[in-house]
């Protein structure tokens, strides 16, 4: 390594550094034309395609301008070495509920905590969220509604540093159903989480009410939930013809649905209705997964959740009632999660984060290689194709020329190893360097 990289690495750390109390700092510290040259020993670029040697990816103003093996490096481009690791886009997690305070169950925030400290556990997460390689997630609801919103406005804002945020505002959800809350006495009113509805036109209130408040979609609890006391996660709770008043309205405002969806019949509906993507989706058959493919909806399996919830029983803040759903659940998914492997579905990545602690979410793909997935198509799941599932896929989840410059690091190969995606060492959003545990020491 030359002195002259060495001191670029050295302000490679500072800018990273600066960057740590949010983007203002790093935005100052960044020229306006200026060309940031990264190098590593390989690039995973999210498309799927075999990984490439020696790549360098030129970006300007946040975004990449150009990428390839060997590329020239312009005159004056500020180079940032990451020596033998491999390089690929900023992850994405289309299941995250980053409004989760630590040590609180969903349903223990509406009795222990506020909105104000909930945001504000909302933006630890998601500081932690993004050290973690997440650049971008769909966030899949809070406890305190309208709370997400606040987030992701003050993370683009730059108050806060974290992932791109969509977010639906607040869940919708049958009375009794898995959004309900239902530790209070029904003497008890919650204003501030009214999020039931119980007809097709409440539905439509509803999805008009988040969306007026600044969802980015819809997220409608279609069947019972594991982490909650409701109906069982067989059930399905809304009729297909009030899964379809949600689709339509969000069909108005430009969006789609997600549909938290565990049981076959409640899977089935939210499909016909037109949902865009199905949550969970624990009980697969083979009928669900035809419509899957015919419909080009998204099957989003959240599996790693059982694991850990079950390997720590004891100092879980899940619910004992939950924890039997859990356990009942568990190889349910796993055999749902083969069969739609088997079938040869795209399954893109999610995760459930806040019942697994906050910055695990990697692990997810982990359990994916385990079940049978190919490394590269579960990272292909975080990347490419969560960014198609946003309808981002000019924005993120590959590295391609136009792309907001979100870009990790691992040391090794994860196609060897797909436990290196759990070791992000480097983290770059929008051309800014958040992270870097590589930088310093070099290689
Ligand atoms: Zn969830």
């Amino acid at each position: 390594m030359t002195t002259r990289s060495t001191v670029r690495l050295v302000a490679a750390a500072i800018l990273a550094m600066a960057a740590l109390p949010g983007d203002l700092f790093a935005r100052q510290a960044a020229d306006a034309g200026q060309v940031l040259a990264v190098r590593a020993a390989r690039l995973i670029d999210g498309t799927g395609a075999p990984p490439v040697a020696d790549p360098v990816v030129l970006i300007r103003d946040g975004r990449i301008e150009a990428v390839g093996s060997g590329l020239r490096i312009p005159a004056g481009a500020e180079v940032i070495e990451l020596g033998g690791a491999t390089l690929l886009p900023g992850l994405i997690d289309l299941h995250t509920h980053l409004i989760s305070p630590p040590g609180m169950s969903w349903e223990d925030e509406l009795l222990r905590s506020t909105p104000p400290s909930s945001a504000l556990a909302g933006a630890a997460n998601a500081r932690v969220t993004l050290m973690a390689g997440f650049t971008t997630v769909r966030d899949m609801g809070t406890s305190w509604p309208y709370v997400d919103v606040a987030l992701r406005d003050a993370i683009e804002a730059g108050w806060v540093p974290g992932p791109r945020m969509l977010v639906p505002g607040a869940y919708i959800s049958t009375t009794g159903g898995a959004g309900d809350a239902l530790q209070f006495s029904p003497y008890v009113q919650v204003p501030l989480a009214d999020v039931l509805a119980d007809s097709e036109d409440q539905v439509r209130l509803m999805a008009r009410r988040h969306l007026k408040n600044g969802a980015d979609f819809i997220k409608i609890l279609a069947t019972g939930a594991v982490f909650s006391r409701g109906a069982s996660p067989g059930v399905q709770l809304y009729t297909e013809q009030e899964l379809r008043a949600a689709v339509e309205e969000a069909a108005r405002w430009g969006t789609t649905v997600a549909a938290h969806a565990h049981g076959t019949e409640g899977i089935k509906a939210a499909l016909r209705a037109g949902v865009h993507t199905i949550d969970h989706g624990s009980m697969l058959d083979d009928e669900a997964i035809a419509m899957l493919k015919e419909r080009r909806s998204f099957y989003v399996p959240t599996l790693f959740t059982s694991e850990w919830t079950l390997a720590h029983e004891d100092s879980t803040i899940t619910p004992v009632s939950e924890l039997r759903r859990s356990r009942a659940i568990a190889d349910v998914k796993y055999a749902s999660f083969r069969k739609a492997l088997a079938a040869g579905l795209d399954i893109p990545f999610g995760t459930d984060a806040s019942v697994i602690p906050h910055g695990l979410s990697a692990r997810e793909l982990a359990v994916r290689v385990r079940l049978g997935q190919p490394p590269m198509d579960a990272i292909v799941g975080a990347t490419g194709l969560a960014a198609e599932v946003l309808g981002w896929e000019d924005r993120v989840g590959t590295v391609a020329p136009g792309r907001f410059a979100d870009l990790v690091a691992v040391a090794g190969d994860p196609l060897a190893d797909i436990t290196e995606m759990e070791r992000v060492r480097w983290v770059m959003k929008g051309g800014v360097v958040v992270k870097d545990e590589v930088g310093a020491g070099g290689r």
